[in-house]
């Protein structure tokens, strides 16, 4: 898991600049003008065909980024970056726009230095610099705690016997404190695993967490191993934060993932809300500069996207602050001498009448922290709201558990439930698979012909990238033998769904309409901000 996030962080994108107008090679110094402003449609240099994607990706900072070495010899990163049109520099952002907020400038380091501008700044640099330099404010708790981190090689395995456990978090007699130990790999991974890290959490301004040999004696005493063979590679110290940004865009400046909120790691919502960002704002941007929708769309990404990370914040820390929870109920203190908490810990095992209040206590507490691990309702859940989808008036799905469980849906602005379903050969593939990148996917059931067709021509007419299809157990373009599909669509054999390009519902029709081409319009258009829409055609309306 750490691997794959490690990948993640840095594959996503350090700083990602939307509509270069310079060219892909060696930025040429001085192409600092603006480009053509989106949706005006003009072929001229720098103008939209003139546009560039680059992504500009670097890889020299500290951080994650560190352990890849050469992108060539991360196979991730080698089959990644070539699809992406990658241009690998050494890139720091200096970030400002213009006065009139149309250019961003980037500044690469010498002998490279090139400036680069840019219809569109989506800051992504985990908060350092770009929000900052927008003014955008951060609103919560700021700094909660400081955690020193030790990487280190250590043979953990006479303690750590568990097979199971992926993550060890400790509350320690000996220092009172909660000691958090994940392994590293890299050849084993488990009890046997050859390299560790081990957080150490302190309270803010604490200057025993700035000195390494404190940091060293602090995690041997904790874990009782005064004496065990540890290489230590590095101590690093990071704070644990919980704050999101006030506003997520400012003028042509986006801010993305920790750049844009930042919460405690408890439930891995980190990187899988930055993650959720660029994918809810890519196809929205890649769609402007094509064009295909108006810049209204843009709109959306924070009337979509500040609700649920804000959700995901409050969730992080709700579970940072359960294991706060777990070690008061056990008793444990730091003020508390090793024997004081070593006898609090033996009452959870004593067996006496007097400690099964206190046990209980503790073992409740202990039960919320699966909300850590089990909380796919948070994850995947959410439903958006904002222009880009258009309601139907059913209710919210009211799930059994709100953390818990994750009751699938295609009401509008749900993400597409996950289904099996099989092409003509009975090859069996996710529906997800259907949606191709930067379209959108209509679905119609078996019987959904007529709005196949006044989507075929709506695509054509309009310049809308949509692809259509039928799913249906006996007819269709692709089959459903295990009523899969047909379990979640929630529409009738002659409806249709209308999937974004980032695979969240946009729209969804129960059944036959009598005039499907004009009610297609009518959604398209608000989705895609372009009104009026393509002309109805005769056929059509
Ligand atoms: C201990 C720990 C465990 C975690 N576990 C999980 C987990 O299990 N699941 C999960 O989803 N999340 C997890 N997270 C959170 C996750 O790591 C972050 O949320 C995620 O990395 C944010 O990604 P990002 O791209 O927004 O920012 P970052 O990963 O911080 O990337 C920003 C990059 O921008 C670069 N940069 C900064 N300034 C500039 C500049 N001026 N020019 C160019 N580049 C610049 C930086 O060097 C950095 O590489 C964890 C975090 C920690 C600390």
């Amino acid at each position: 898991m750490a691997r794959s996030r490690r990948r993640l962080a840095a594959a996503v994108f350090l700083l990602v600049l939307a509509a270069c107008t310079g060219t892909a090679g060696r930025p040429s110094p001085g192409t600092g003008t603006a480009g053509t402003p989106a949706g005006s449609g003009s072929a001229a240099p720098g103008g939209l065909r003139a546009v560039r994607h680059v992504w500009v990706i670097e890889l020299e900072n500290q951080g994650y980024a560190q352990s890849f070495g050469t992108p060539s010899a991360d196979p991730y990163l080698a089959r990644t970056l070539p699809q992406m049109g990658a241009l690998l520099q050494n890139y720091y952002a200096i970030g400002h726009s213009s006065a009139d907020n149309y250019v961003a400038e980037i500044s690469g380091q010498a002998p490279d230095i090139a400036t680069q501008s840019c219809q569109y700044l989506l800051g992504a640099d985990g908060g350092r610099r770009v929000a900052g330099l927008t003014g955008i404010e951060y609103e919560g708790l700021g700094v909660i705690t400081q955690t020193a981190t030790l990487h280190v090689s250590a043979d953990f395995s006479p303690w750590a016997r568990d097979p199971d456990v992926l993550i060890r978090w400790i509350h320690s007699p000996q220092a009172g404190v909660l000691v958090v130990m994940v392994p590293m790999g890299p050849e084993r991974w488990g009890p046997a695993s050859e390299e560790w890290v081990i957080h150490l959490n302190y309270p803010v301004d604490d200057p025993r967490a700035q000195s390494d040999a404190q940091v060293e004696a602090d995690a041997r005493q904790a874990l009782g191993i005064p004496d065990l063979p540890m290489k230590i590679h590095k101590i690093t110290r990071w704070s644990v934060e919980a704050v999101i940004a006030s506003a997520f865009r400012a003028g042509r400046v986006f801010l993305l993932g920790d750049a844009a909120h930042r919460h405690p790691p408890t439930g891995g919502l980190g990187l899988t809300s930055a993650i959720h960002d660029a994918q809810n704002l890519c196809w929205k941007l890649a769609l402007v500069l094509a064009g295909q929708a108006s810049p209204a769309l843009l709109d959306t990404y924070q009337a979509e996207r500040r609700p649920v990370d804000e959700r995901n914040a409050q969730r992080s820390l709700e579970n940072a602050v359960n294991h706060f929870t777990i070690g008061a109920a056990l008793g444990l203190s730091h003020e508390n001498t090793p024997e004081q908490n070593m006898a609090q810990l033996r009452r959870m095992w004593s067996g006496r009448p007097e400690d099964a209040t206190h046990r209980s206590a503790v073992l409740r507490a202990m039960r919320a922290q699966s909300m850590e691990f089990n909380e796919l309702n948070v994850e995947y859940g959410y439903c958006y709201q904002s222009a880009a989808v258009v309601p139907d008036g059913s209710a919210a799905p009211a799930p059994a558990d709100d953390i818990r469980v994750y009751q699938p849906s295609t009401r509008p602005g749900a993400p597409l439930p996950h289904a099996w379903i099989d092409d003509e050969d009975g090859n069996r593939r996710p529906v997800k698979d259907l949606v191709a990148p930067g379209r959108f996917l209509l679905i119609a059931g078996e019987d959904g012909h007529a709005w196949c067709e006044a989507a075929r021509q709506l695509a054509e007419e309009a310049d809308v990238p949509l692809d259509v299809l039928r799913i249906g157990h006996l007819d269709g373009d692709y089959h459903d033998p295990r009523c899969d599909w047909q379990s979640h669509r929630q529409i009738a054999s002659d409806g249709a769904i209308l999937v974004r390009p980032d695979r969240f519902i946009a729209w969804r029709y129960p059944a036959a309409a009598s005039d499907p081409r004009a009610v297609l319009t009518a959604a398209l258009s608000q989705i895609l901000g372009r009104r009026p829409f393509a002309q109805p055609g005769p056929a059509g309306s």
